[in-house]
């Protein structure tokens, strides 16, 4: 059969991993559904968001900087495991998927037995794990570089995310909170958070995925490489000074990138403000180690 992921020897399709068809189908006969793998064991539920999507995988992966991929040539792609029901078999089967330069690549990586969905996940990103296929994460944090432009064009296209603070700001306002925008949670530090919660000692900052090293917008090495590198390192440096700092003094730091979705943002802004309330030690709250 001619298709369009022939050429990659690890592509060979089993469907779209989301829907039953393909060749375990018995043509024009009855379906054995009494061996079908049970949903729960594998189908994604219903109507779940591109976000949902991903925090799911990365749930199951142990973190986004764990999907890293070697594709062709030097770049990077994001990895997401695919659970597939065998119709005969009765089984599932997991396979790494990624895009690369516009094509589709799916390496199968066997079979997954557990009963739940999440189960089987994070039993496929271990399988995913001993394929060599993974970056890992040394790599993936030296990789932050790459050009401003490769990077603005990256996280243009994601349209409605251009002004995440604002965003997420008319959300906490929305919520019936009260915070001062761009502003030195400690007078005598030189540092600027972009929300502060100056009541409760909580200061938000919204990084900016390229020049804050965000791991999943920073993986294609390109020209001026050790410039990029060296600057982004050293706003990366600074952001951790600043948290070991201001927790010194006694705030909560929330950290969240400009492509987190602002529900969760808020969260982890409850969260900070939860936790003060309470009188807990203060700590730095990230975006991606939820
Ligand atoms: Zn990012």
């Amino acid at each position: 059969m001619a298709h369009p992921m022939a050429k990659d020897a690890y592509s060979r399709t089993v469907g779209d991993g989301h829907s039953i068809g393909g060749t375990d189908d018995v043509p024009g006969g009855r379906r054995n559904t009494d061996s079908l793998p049970r949903d729960r064991a594998w189908r994604p539920r219903a109507g779940m968001t591109k976000a949902e999507r991903d925090r799911e995988q990365n749930r199951a992966a142990g973190g986004v900087t764990k999907r890293v991929v070697h594709s062709d040539g030097d770049d990077r792609a994001i990895a997401t495991i695919v659970l597939t029901p065998r119709r005969r078999s009765g089984r599932v089967m997991a396979s790494l998927q990624w895009t690369d330069a516009g094509q589709r690549h799916r390496r199968p990586l066997g079979e997954v037995t557990h009963p739940t969905r999440q189960a089987n996940l994070r039993a496929a990103w271990s399988l995913a794990a001993e394929t060599g296929l993974l970056v890992g994460d040394q790599e993936v944090a030296g990789s932050w570089a790459s050009s401003p432009g490769t990077r603005a064009s990256m996280l243009s296209n994601r349209g409605r995310d251009t002004k995440p603070e604002l965003r997420l700001r008319s959300e906490l306002h929305r919520a019936g909170l009260r915070y001062t925008v761009s502003a030195r949670p400690v007078p005598s530090l030189r540092r600027t958070a972009d929300v502060v919660f100056t009541k409760y000692k909580v200061a938000v900052f919204v990084d900016g995925c390229y020049w804050h090293g965000c791991p999943t917008h920073g993986l294609t090495p390109t020209q001026n490489r050790d410039f990029w590198v060296s600057k982004i390192e050293g706003n990366v440096k600074r952001d951790a000074d600043t948290n070991l700092r201001l927790v010194d003094h006694g705030w909560f730091v929330v950290r969240v990138w400009e492509h987190t979705p602002t529900t969760d943002a808020v969260t982890l802004v409850r969260l900070g403000l939860a936790e003060s309330k309470d009188g807990r030690a203060a700590r730095v709250i990230r975006a991606d180690v939820r």
